[in-house]
């Protein structure tokens, strides 16, 4: 009999507390499940794949020095806990909690039938701060602490080769096919590591400053997003190294000390943020498919525009600086906060497009998908909260404001390569004389910024107005609002 740990998002083998209780308990074999479901979900690419199997790749040989196999199976969980079951027998099941797609909570409710009919224990442990059956929003603040900021579970000494032959355990999985060529992220343990150091060591006193712009994002970021997705660095080990660093810098007062102090503060709420939103998906699976506010179910329903939606994917809206943001996000599978956040604005204000089918496009784009986070803040940003303050973004300011020579444009625009630090943000702006005679390739605006801008705003704010969708505004704010803490951005509510 063996102590199985089916891995999740949880691929390291340090601070992971399902591999260190089983290990306690006895031999471990540890499973990773391509299941169909994943790969049929409507909000799956393979960018997602192939970074999960780098991670694996990375993963298999630190088993290796524990003699643990690692068995990556292809097909239902179900199935591959059954065929390991009868093989080798199951004593208990360790896992960490996920709070992923809504498939992933029918899977586990199915996984653990079957456990208890076998009669298995499984056990769940936390990998973030979200609280399964939490009772009140209010207290969320003085549970993350308790949850995150405890001592490391150490890696686990290694075990007797296991003598017992599988042979389909050591059957090859697939490879990473890389079909995107510029991604900025590498899968596994290292790479996490590498990036974390170069954060702290580099990045932190240009962070908060360099956080809003694509042009300086990419360098100014952490670029952590995929590794805390995946789980190749776990949270608590983050918090302990935000806390090293800034024993490191006490006693300095210097300007480069200050920055990255600030940065260590900024770096540190977004953390808060990453737990606080998956919460919010774990207290309603249904926020995958329907607005959290539940008025806003008809705000956009029937509006779909199959050209404008188009346009928005390929980045051929006409808006050159949406058209980058999108361009980049292709050939990069990351892009910055803002931007994420004005890509969902212009497709849902401007554009009119209901949020699933967008937060679906951009899902399928992102390296680093959380579900909990990315279906709470496609449906901030596109107005259907009801306790979020309305940020209709102009593409034309932003673009102005955060690429003000039009560098990054020009970057993924190379067509407007022509144009000068005034026009190429508003190629319409151009002398017909002059667009002529540089022949500029590219399309004209699918919608009047001005007209679309204030259709938008008159149908969300008249919206917010209705009895009803108050009403409800005040049940989501109970369930789900941020509560007064430091590591919260103050919200404007109605
Ligand atoms: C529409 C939209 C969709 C998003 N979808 C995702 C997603 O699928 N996965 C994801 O990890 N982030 C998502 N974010 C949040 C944020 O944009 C990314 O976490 C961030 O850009 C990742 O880059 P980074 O690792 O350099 O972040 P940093 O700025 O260095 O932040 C560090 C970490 O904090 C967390 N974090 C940062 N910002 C936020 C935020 N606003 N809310 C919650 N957690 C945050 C992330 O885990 C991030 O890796 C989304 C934001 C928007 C507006």
């Amino acid at each position: 009999m063996v102590e199985l740990v089916w891995l999740k998002k949880d691929l390291r083998i340090d601070d992971h507390q399902a591999l260190y209780q089983a290990r306690q308990r006895g031999a471990v074999v540890a499973l990773f499940v391509i299941e169909p479901q994943w790969l049929s979900a409507p909000d799956f690419s393979n960018r997602h794949l192939d970074f999960a199997l780098e991670c694996l790749g990375s993963l298999k040989s630190q088993l290796q020095s524990l003699n643990i196999p690692l068995w990556v199976y292809q097909g239902e969980v179900i199935q591959a806990l059954s065929l390991l079951h009868r093989q080798i027998g199951i004593a208990h099941i360790h896992s960490h909690q996920e709070t992923g797609s809504y498939w992933t909570y029918q899977r586990d409710t199915k996984v653990q039938g079957w456990a208890r009919e076998q009669g298995i224990p499984w056990s769940e442990y936390l990998q973030f701060a979200v609280v399964r059956r939490l009772k009140s929003r209010d207290h969320w603040h003085r549970l993350r602490p308790k949850i995150i900021e405890r001592p490391l579970y150490h890696r686990p000494s290694p075990q007797e080769p296991i003598s017992f032959s599988c042979p389909w355990i050591n059957k090859s999985w697939p490879s990473p096919s890389r079909d995107f060529s510029g991604s900025l992220f590498t899968g596994g343990r290292e790479a996490g590591l590498r990036q974390l150091e170069l954060f702290l060591s580099h990045r932190l006193p240009i962070y908060s400053k360099g956080m809003s712009s694509p042009l300086s994002a990419v360098d100014a970021c952490s670029l952590l997003s995929p590794h805390i997705t995946w789980g190749t660095l776990s949270m608590s080990e983050l918090h302990q190294r935000i806390q090293q660093r800034r024993q490191h810098l006490l006693g300095f007062n210097d300007k480069l000390s200050q920055a990255q102090r600030q940065g260590l503060r900024s770096f540190e709420s977004r953390l808060w943020w990453h737990c606080h939103f998956i919460q919010k998906l774990e207290d309603e699976p249904r926020l995958e498919f329907q607005c959290i506010n539940p008025a806003y179910q008809q705000l956009r329903q029937n509006s779909f525009n199959k050209h404008y939606f188009e346009s928005w994917c390929r980045g051929e809206t006409g808006f050159p600086f949406i058209d980058a943001c999108m361009r980049s996000l292709i050939e990069r599978g990351w892009i910055n906060f803002r931007m994420r956040a004005m890509l969902v604005s212009f497709a849902t204000y401007q554009l009119w497009l209901d949020w699933p089918r967008v937060a679906q496009h951009l899902a399928r784009l992102f390296v680093d998908l959380e579900p909990g986070i990315h279906y709470s803040q496609v449906q901030m940003q596109s107005g259907v909260t009801g306790i979020n303050a309305i940020r209709i973004y102009s593409p034309i300011k932003q673009s102005q404001d955060q690429d003000p020579q039009g560098l990054f444009i020009k970057q993924f625009l190379p067509e407007l390569e022509e144009l000068d630090a005034t026009s190429v943000h508003w190629p319409q702006s151009t002398p017909p004389l002059l667009r002529q005679l540089v022949d500029i390739k590219y399309p004209d605006p699918i919608v009047d910024p001005k007209v679309s801008y204030q259709q938008a705003k008159e149908k969300i704010f008249q919206f917010r107005q209705r009895p009803e969708v108050k009403a409800l505004a005040q049940a989501v704010f109970k369930k789900h609002g941020s509560r007064k803490h430091k590591h919260f951005p103050r919200q404007k509510r109605d």
